[in-house]
């Protein structure tokens, strides 16, 4: 067994939407869960074979980004850009969840044919079992796109194969009736699927423009970019869904309409419904590719919006997980609580910043400084390329750990290697 504690954390943010700031300061991790949370003089008493001071720093769950267009592996043709999973993971985002896979020549778009997508879904799913890019982010890949022809046999196939989410529905370039949707989704649900849908204009030119009534007749667990993806849909019928909906997560992103986000998020105010955001990034796009895409839209949540910083880190964790992990108990990340993964980012905020803790400063509207992410306990870096430096550092087992140079800054910035048997350090 290893334990680690990690101590002296200035602010701790628990991801939960209504606990926010825990009134402690210590960690407890055992075989890379949170084993408890509380006080250092609490939590040390049985003694941990690693200790980490984040000396005064904040810390919060690791970010979760709960759309994104996967390739195999650390790869996006869309971009012809390799590493940019490994780098997402060391800005702090440390677990991803994907609506269905993206590239060229996929069976997934063209003629879209049941076969294909049963295939992309079952070996996106297989391969990422397999896979941590980084050494350590959690991907959950394998989702379905509803086709014609589908059958419940089809949902059920894949469902016993341990795939459980249907990918964005409106994504499809072949179904034109509604009936069919619907359908689908009352065998999906039959079995056990995580359901999200788009709203509003297709997002290819072939497909589907999806209603508020429709999208509410689905009532889906998550309207994906609600602001678009990109073009937001009018505001009467983001109202609608909104309305029609329940209590579905509602995502916006980055890449979306950021006016319609500012509205999404004050008719979410003031209807006392803003426990429905969920940030999400719908990367890789033709838009560009963003490592702190995640951490774009909590500055935009807080700094520009309003929201405390504390919910906005929610709206990328905790209410992400909520979310998610009723359809699949293997998904234990998004909160700071006892049982759940050891996946945690420290943050500080950046030289110069007028705020004077990571929370003050992403209210400011400031990128964070990212001083240690940790998966499963493991320390697997202390910042990504770029990552705004962080005021303070850490320590491990009394050891300083911080860049020094320029080129660690900017350009190679040190890893710590992970092992699921236990810590490796490169100290
Ligand atoms: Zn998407």
């Amino acid at each position: 067994m290893v334990s680690t504690i990690i101590h002296n954390i200035g602010k701790l943010v628990s991801g939960d939407w209504n606990r926010g700031v825990l009134n402690a300061d210590a960690i407890r991790i055992e075989n890379g869960l949170i084993k408890n949370v509380g006080g250092y003089d609490e939590v040390r008493k049985e003694g941990a074979d690693v200790v980490v001071d984040v000396n005064g720093m904040t810390v919060i769950p690791g970010l979760i980004d709960p759309h994104t267009h996967l390739s195999f592996g650390d790869f996006s043709p869309m971009q012809h850009m390799v590493g940019l999973l490994t780098e997402t993971l060391l800005q702090g985002t440390t677990t991803i969840i994907d609506e269905w896979l993206q590239f060229e020549g996929l069976p997934l778009f063209y003629g879209a044919d049941v076969n294909g997508v049963k295939a992309t879904a079952l070996l996106s799913l297989k391969a990422y079992q397999n896979y941590r890019p980084g050494g350590a982010m959690k991907v959950f890949a394998g989702s379905i796109m509803l086709v014609e022809g589908l059958t419940k046999q089809d949902l059920a196939e894949l469902r016993n194969q341990g795939v459980w989410r249907v990918g964005q529905i409106g994504g499809s370039t072949n179904i034109r009736d509604e009936r069919i949707i619907l359908q689908m989704v009352s065998w999906a649900r039959e079995l056990g699927y995580f359901v999200s849908t788009n709203l509003g204009p297709g997002v290819l030119p072939e497909s589907l423009n999806m209603t508020p009534e429709l999208v509410s007749a689905i009532k889906p667990d998550k309207i994906a970019h609600i602001n678009g993806g990109t073009t937001a849909p009018p505001w009467d019928v983001v109202k609608r869904a909104i309305d029609g909906t329940g209590d579905c997560k509602v995502e916006i992103i980055p890449y979306g309409n950021l006016k319609m986000a500012m509205r999404v998020f004050e008719y979410l105010k003031n209807t006392n419904q803003l426990h429905r955001l969920v940030v999400g990034s719908d990367t890789p796009t033709g838009q560009g590719y963003l490592p702190v895409a995640i951490h774009r839209s909590i500055l935009f949540l807080s700094s520009v919006c309003g929201l405390d910083a504390d919910k906005a880190i929610a709206s990328a964790t905790g209410n992400v997980a909520d979310c998610y992990g009723k359809y699949y108990s293997g998904f234990n990340v998004g909160k700071i609580e006892p049982g759940r993964a050891a996946d945690l980012v420290v943050i500080d905020s950046p030289p110069g910043s007028v705020g004077n803790d990571a929370l003050e400063a992403i209210q400011a509207g400031d990128m964070i400084g990212v001083a240690g992410v940790f998966v499963d306990g493991n320390l697997v870096g202390l910042r990504g390329k770029d990552s705004r430096p962080s005021r303070r550092n850490i320590k491990l087992n009394e050891k300083d750990l911080k860049v020094t140079c320029p080129d660690e800054y900017l350009f190679d910035p040190p890893r710590f290697y992970y092992r699921s048997t236990g810590p490796t350090y490169l100290l």
